[in-house]
């Protein structure tokens, strides 16, 4: 079941899960996102870490849904592999896609 990568409910919670690559963000964190860029001070852009702020808790509570993203991307990943198989597409050109010799992209994905 695919989830909302920033708030990590699932395709059922949500009225809306959008695809990009591999990550998902649902209805709710759209509209947030939106707000948050409305109100978005002038200025120039932040680099800080999202980390700066967060309290230990917080930040050990946030290593699980990173690494659910992680295999989320994983498995996002596998079934496009899995898709260029099926339309014939050789393990060079996988590996060449993905910056890695043949034999790595057959090894990680076959
Ligand atoms: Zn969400």
């Amino acid at each position: 079941m695919n989830r909302c990568s920033f708030c990590n409910r699932s395709a059922d919670d949500v009225d809306t899960l959008v695809a990009g690559a591999g990550v998902y963000i649902c209805n709710d964190c759209v509209a947030l996102s939106a707000d948050i860029i409305k109100s978005k001070p002038a200025g120039p852009k932040r680099t800080t870490p999202v980390w700066e702020g967060v309290d230990d808790d917080a930040l050990l509570a946030h290593l699980p849904r990173i690494d659910a993203i992680r295999h989320q991307v994983d498995d996002d990943l596998r079934s496009w592999v899995g898709e260029a198989r099926r339309r014939g597409m050789s393990w060079d050109r996988i590996g060449e896609a993905l910056g890695m010799r043949r034999q790595s992209a057959w090894e990680r994905f076959s």
